[in-house]
Parts: structure tokens; sequence; C-alpha cells
């Protein structure tokens, strides 16, 4: 995918979810992660179920998968189970034939990112720079992936 094409699909997710952070954009790329290795252009044969903390910024990456795959909580294709741990991992099912992947936030990045990000005084700016930072960082250095 064009670098941007990934820009477009940051901003259309920016416009939803009302500014832009990093965990946005990790919702923004696990999406296209997922949507590539499932081999599917867009979410329509999609459910997405995620887990993960149920708190900001953590809950960003929500609003990243619903711009990207049109998978929401209002059409009930995306689901969210609250955990306690800081591990991050979302479920990309495709209804026609259960087919999945399964996308984990490496744990390194989530730690990083936390570091950066604390404390939450971090300005408007910083958060940017950390966004499209992350936005230009491959893919296998942000996540672990399963299929099945
Ligand atoms: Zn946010």
């Amino acid at each position: 995918m064009e670098k941007s094409e990934i820009a477009a699909l940051i901003e259309n997710a920016e416009k939803l979810h009302g500014h832009l952070g990093p965990f946005l954009v990790i919702g923004v790329k696990m999406s296209l992660f997922a949507m590539k290795n499932l081999k599917v252009k867009n979410g329509d044969n999609l459910v997405v179920k995620a887990k993960l903390r149920a708190k900001t910024p953590y809950t960003c990456i929500l609003d990243g998968i619903q711009a990207t795959t049109s998978c929401t909580f209002g059409n009930r294709k995306l689901s969210l189970e609250e955990t306690d741990s800081s591990e991050i991992i979302v479920k990309f099912v495709l209804k026609n034939n259960g087919k999945q992947a399964t996308i984990q936030l490496r744990k390194e990045i989530v730690e990083y990112l936390n570091r950066e990000m604390r404390p939450l005084k971090i300005s408007d700016l910083e958060l940017r720079k950390l966004a499209w930072e992350i936005a230009e960082t491959p893919e296998e250095k942000l996540f672990t992936f399963e299929t099945q």
C-alpha cells in the first residue's frame, strides 16, 4: 500500500476520533495488516473481536479499527472484551468461512508508547509526532500474528 493511501486512512480515522495519536494509528495499521493477511479489501465480510484494557489511550485503537474496516459497535461487527492485562489482542474473523487473523501488539511497543506518553501531559504536537512514527514503523516490528 502506498504511503499516501495509509496517510489518507489515518486522516480519515482522525476525523472520526477527534484527535491523532499513536494508538489510533495502531488500530488503522492492525486492520490493514489483518485484511492483507485475510486477502480482503474491506471489512464487509469481517467481524472484529478486540481484547484490551478499557481505558484511553488503548481504546483509541478501536476507532482506528472502526474507521478502517467499517466494523463498528453500532453495526455489531466490533466487540470488546475488557481485560486487566496490558496485552492488546485483536481477532479479525471472516464471516463466510471462519478464517481468522489474530494480531497482537508487541509488548515492547506497548511499553515504549506507555513510556513516551507518560505523563499524560504530552503535547498534541508530540502525540502527532509519535503517531506518524508508528505509521512509518513496519508491521513486523509492531505486531505478531497468527492465522487459522
Ligand atoms: Zn485517542
